[in-house]
């Protein structure tokens, strides 16, 4: 599928084939085994030097900002005749990443003729975003939209989370979970049951789990510092540390990580997050999956990916330049990104996930009966 955007009209068009070779993942790939071994090819080449201290901080600001929270009264109506700099701002920002909700008639209309499969992130997509991390429940009704729509359509969640403390909260035994940004991939089953597909980070599970203890032992005098395992990487979450010890925090991290020169940190909303050098996350994660399910170089295949954060945009890219798919950002405030369309909140991907199961569902049943 060829998604068409200068970014002020994006259009869905006509399927383009697929043709270039799928980045050698067949090769690179492995089932999970104990004692794995993998494809050299997947390592980064990164060349360990100390990063400046003041640009941690400058990524910790600007993935963490702190934005002019729109209220739902000026947005959901979108009330052009604001002049509050917020709302026209988010205004403007539509025009580029238009409301998958406001644009959903036309995104059903190419969707109709096609197998979809949905990709969607937890924190911040199906949750809300939470001060303690730990209480990142969904709601039941979110749960329940969740299992109606898998049941008509390939569904995976994609978290950073550890894949157990991901499938925890969702509890749906019949999606897909890709867990530590996609290095740890479960397909649906038994509860007890092996799902394993792919652990490509296997190797690094004692070294993730010293770098934590560390980080527990150094940040435990930091108020408000929570370190997360998430199996095959760490969070160091700053959400409720005063901005003033930010630097802090970005020291103490920075002063383990020198000692482990294959990991490597990247930012996400107000966490920082330490996990190996390889060449994988959560758009490998989709591409992955998308062969598994049989799904990839189909012309007839429309992915979805639904996510609200930086570590999203991989998925979103992969979807972007060849994946046959779309991203949809979840974000109250204007930013940059490789989605094509935006919802607001997880509101807004409720709603989305309801009606757009209606209207496939409803187009399956026309089908069948052209059929018959
Ligand atoms: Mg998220």
């Amino acid at each position: 599928m060829d998604i068409k955007s200068n970014h002020n009209a994006p259009t869905l068009t006509d399927p383009t084939p697929i043709n270039k070779p799928r980045l050698g993942l067949y090769d690179a790939l492995l089932p999970y085994s104990s004692g794995a071994v993998f494809s050299p090819g997947l390592f980064l080449k990164v060349q360990w030097k100390k990063p400046g201290l003041h640009n941690w901080l400058d990524a910790m600001k600007s993935s963490s900002p702190t934005h002019q929270k729109l209220t739902k009264a000026s947005v959901s109506g979108i009330d052009t005749s604001s002049n509050d700099v917020a709302t026209v701002a988010y205004c403007n920002w539509l025009v580029k990443y238009p409301s998958a909700l406001t644009s959903f008639e036309h995104i059903m209309k190419y969707a109709n003729s096609k197998r979809i499969a949905l990709f969607l992130d937890y924190d911040g997509t199906l949750s809300p975003i939470v001060d303690n991390p730990d209480l990142a429940f969904m709601s039941d009704a979110m749960r329940a939209v969740v299992k109606n729509v898998a049941k008509y359509i390939p569904t995976a969640i994609i978290s950073g989370r550890s894949r157990d403390k991901v499938h925890e909260f969702v509890g749906l035994q019949e999606l897909y979970y890709a867990g530590s940004h996609g290095m740890d991939i479960m397909s649906p089953g038994k509860e007890g049951e092996d799902g394993n597909l792919f652990q490509p980070a296997s190797e690094f599970l004692a070294m993730i789990n010293e770098v934590y203890k560390s980080l527990v032992e150094t940040t435990k005098e930091i108020k408000g510092a929570k370190v997360e395992n998430n199996k095959f990487c760490v969070s160091v979450h700053y959400r409720n540390v005063d901005e003033k010890s930010w630097q802090t925090v970005a020291q103490y991290v920075q002063n383990i990580l020198k000692d482990y020169p294959r990991l490597r940190l990247t930012h996400g909303r107000k966490v920082l997050e330490v996990r190996p050098v390889l060449k994988w996350d959560k758009g490998k994660a989709v591409e992955f999956l998308l062969e598994s399910l049989g799904l990839n170089n189909c012309d007839d295949v429309l992915p979805i990916y639904i996510g609200d954060d930086r570590t999203d945009e991989d998925a979103f890219k992969f979807l972007r330049e060849g994946g046959g798919g779309f991203g949809i950002l979840v974000s109250c405030a204007p930013k940059e990104s490789s989605a094509f369309y935006s919802l607001r909140d997880p509101s807004e991907v409720h709603t989305f996930i309801i009606i757009f199961s209606k209207t496939f569902f409803q187009h399956l049943i026309n089908v069948f009966r052209m059929i018959k």
